[in-house]
């Protein structure tokens, strides 16, 4: 194995960000000490990878804050038997902290370029139960459903109805709801087939959730990030 020169970075931010605050499951901080972060960022900016914020990359894409990975992580209650769907892969760094809770991941990215890097790079790191799909995520994953986790890694303007159908009964959904103005992330959990509960859980700042049950690519421009 190759040494692993930002091992105790990663283990501060362990430590600092989110055993410091609310992050208690032992899975999700194992997790977040396993992943090299490191990794999901261009060379250039690796001393960035383990700050206490978001990193913006290439593609309008953003790696969140670990904090948020991990906070979202750890709503999902993920015991590792579990398929959770993901949508916004992005650089693929939260996929891969979620391959490490549950059994099977797919990872929807509607960025062509971004969905090939993310699926090599996912790869080269042996995260072989995450499979990436370049499409457009707020229709969900139809042939896989229904989902016991389903994460959204872009704010939307309302929950996408698609993403509802196709929660488990008693499964767990983490989504961002919100413009550039402002966002919360809500916890839906599906009670029966048509009683939904919802929680609240912080405000946020997601990249736009694009497409036919997110915002109209039309809506772009006056959302530049
Ligand atoms: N989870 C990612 C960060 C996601 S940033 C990580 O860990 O790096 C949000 C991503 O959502 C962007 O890559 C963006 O291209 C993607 N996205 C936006 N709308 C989408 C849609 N409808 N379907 C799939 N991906 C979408």
């Amino acid at each position: 194995m190759e040494e692993d020169p930002y091992r105790s970075a990663r283990e501060r931010m362990v430590e600092e960000q989110l055993r410091g605050r609310d992050i208690h499951d032992p899975r999700v901080l194992a997790a977040m000490r396993a992943v090299p972060r490191h990794r999901f960022v261009p060379e250039d900016l690796s001393s960035q990878a383990y700050a206490d914020g978001p990193v913006r990359l290439e593609h309008g894409q953003t790696i969140s804050q670990p904090y948020i990975v991990a906070l979202m992580s750890q709503l999902l209650e993920l015991k590792g038997e579990e398929t959770v769907l993901e949508i916004g892969t992005g650089s693929g760094y939260q996929a891969a902290v979620l391959s490490r809770l549950a059994h099977q991941v797919y990872s929807l990215e509607r960025v062509p370029e971004l969905a090939s890097t993310a699926a090599q790079r996912l790869k080269e790191l042996g995260c072989e139960n995450v499979a990436v799909y370049e499409r457009d995520g707020s229709a969900g994953l139809p042939e896989h459903a229904p989902y016991p986790a389903i994460i959204v890694a872009a704010a939307a303007p309302r929950v996408p109805a698609p993403l509802m159908e196709q929660l488990e009964i008693g499964g767990r959904l983490v989504v961002p709801v919100g413009s550039q103005e402002g966002q919360t992330l809500e916890l839906w959990r599906r009670k029966s087939e048509a009683d939904f509960s919802q929680d609240r859980i912080a405000p946020v700042a997601f990249v736009p959730l694009l497409g036919e049950h997110g915002w109209s690519t039309d809506e772009r421009p006056f959302w530049a990030w």
